[in-house]
């Protein structure tokens, strides 16, 4: 049986969280338009989809450019995670 302090395991739980929520900031207009709030973890702003401006299309959806930096690093509601300053601060 392997023994994993429970420290060394939160840890490892937290990156796989945050590679996981790093999926959702791309990609993702078709379910970002339909959330309250999204956050930038670029520079940890949090605000409405309606504030987003521009979006790079591609073939299968669109990702979102934050309003305020300009950087594609929006995750929304719907990816599951929180959107906390804290949590962003994780990213
Ligand atoms: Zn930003």
């Amino acid at each position: 049986m392997l023994i994993v302090p429970t420290q060394q395991m939160k840890n490892l739980n937290e990156e796989n969280d945050v590679i996981q929520a790093h999926k959702y900031s791309s990609n993702h207009k078709s379910f970002i338009i339909k959330d309250k709030q999204c956050g930038c973890f670029y520079c940890l702003k949090i605000f409405s989809p309606t504030e987003v401006s521009s979006w790079i299309e591609d073939a299968h959806d669109g990702t979102a450019l934050c309003p305020y930096c300009e950087i594609d690093s929006i995750i929304s509601e719907s990816s599951g995670f929180p959107i906390t300053l804290d949590f962003l601060k994780k990213m």
